[in-house]
């Protein structure tokens, strides 16, 4: 027990303390946190669909036929015709051959990988790969190789050198930077090298694309075998879940051999009912991601204008790098004492030395709260 309370000083001590706050409300521009009402820059809930009434009430009708739990994994008797509608949706607007659920895009990471990789296999990650992908590599026990960011040339190069290369995995949008992956040359890559590209959407899907099909619409390229896409369904739908896609074989092998597909219950019926009502939005209504590309740009001008340097990013996340993780910790008290909330990222979530504010945009989002939050920032001292 001693050892815990000393690696939890420890822990204080580095400003690397992770606290809960506890939410009162849905997710929206909005929150409250006690007493407190502040403005949130932090939610992942991208389009503002998490607390939509028509998603709501999708949620309630789902739970009045079909009962709240799923009772079973999808291979015993817990897959319904809601899950069943959703995948054939999902696979439908992604334009792939078929869809698989996931209950979190944790696991179907983890599922995938592991499916497909065993420890004779070589995996290839980009060093800022979100914390499911490495994971899911180091549980497969494959062998790992994680290239420097976004670094076509090294991981060509890397690539001539390694036997039975199997994977490479990618975050599409960087999680907590919002750059882009360089998909249609890493494809190129895979394709040379006889290996997969697997890309994790979780932050482009809804979010990026005309249509909202996330990154390879934006990058102007269709998702086609093998590349392999996991989309989540618990940010820009709003919602809870996750989706792998591809073709038909790929979504069989994982429905034989994904051991966190198998091995766990499905997700509520009522969720995947309000997925769809969710993807139904997302994929009407334009106007929330032209909102998000408006506030983007007015946060970017912005804060340019304060003398920040901005990251390369034109997505809803819109990293201030702040340096250590003290002064992350009091940009970000310092916004809350204007009423503003974002959140200290720190390490291991980032590497040593790139603490940072991360704010993210959401289409329930106002020019006027931007404006807020850029006044906040003004009197900050730390541009
Ligand atoms: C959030 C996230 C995940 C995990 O998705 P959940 O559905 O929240 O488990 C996976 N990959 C990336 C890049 C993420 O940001």
């Amino acid at each position: 027990m001693k050892n815990l309370e000393d690696g939890l000083n420890r822990r204080r001590a580095e400003n690397l303390y992770r606290e809960r706050l506890v939410l009162e409300s849905p997710q929206g521009a909005e929150i409250h946190v006690g007493e407190e009402t502040l403005l949130s820059f932090c939610s992942n809930d991208y389009l503002g669909l998490a607390n939509h009434p028509r998603v709501v009430a999708a949620f309630r009708e789902g739970a009045d036929r079909y009962g709240v739990g799923a009772g079973a994994s999808h291979l015993v008797n817990g897959h319904s015709r809601a899950h069943h509608a959703l995948e054939e949706e999902l696979a439908d607007f992604v334009g792939a051959q078929r869809a698989l659920l996931f209950s979190t895009g944790y696991m179907a990471n983890l599922g995938v990988v592991g499916a497909l990789t065993d420890r004779h296999d070589a995996v290839f990650e980009d060093r800022l790969n979100h914390a499911s992908l490495i994971d899911a590599a180091r549980l497969a026990r494959a062998k790992v190789t994680r290239f420097p960011h976004v670094d076509v040339d090294r991981l060509g190069s890397l690539l001539t050198h390694t036997a039975r290369p199997r994977l490479i995995t990618t975050d599409a949008v960087f999680s907590m930077d919002g750059d882009i992956a360089p998909l249609v040359e890493l494809a190129a890559l895979a394709d040379k090298h006889g290996a997969r590209l697997m890309a994790d959407d979780a932050h482009g899907f809804g979010v990026l694309g005309q249509g909202g099909r996330g990154t390879f619409e934006h990058l102007g390229a269709p998702l086609v075998p093998p590349a392999i896409l996991m989309g989540t369904l618990g940010k820009a739908l709003g919602v809870f879940g996750a989706f792998v896609a591809g073709e038909e074989a790929l979504i069989e092998t994982l429905i034989q051999r994904a051991r966190t597909y198998i091995y766990t219950t499905a997700l509520p019926p009522a969720v995947a009912e309000a997925v769809r009502a969710s993807l139904k939005l997302a994929r009407e209504e334009h106007w929330r991601r032209e909102r998000l590309r408006m506030l983007v740009e007015h946060f970017r001008d912005g804060a340019r204008n304060l003398g920040f340097v901005l990251t390369p990013s034109s997505t809803p996340i819109q990293p201030l790098i702040l340096g250590s993780a003290e002064a992350s910790l009091s940009a970000s008290r310092h916004l809350r004492t204007h009423g503003i909330l974002v959140t200290a990222i720190r390490p291991p979530t980032v590497p040593e030395g790139s603490a940072r504010l991360r704010i993210t945009f959401s289409a329930t989002h106002e020019a006027s709260h931007v404006d807020r939050l850029l006044e906040a920032l003004s009197t900050a001292k730390i541009a």
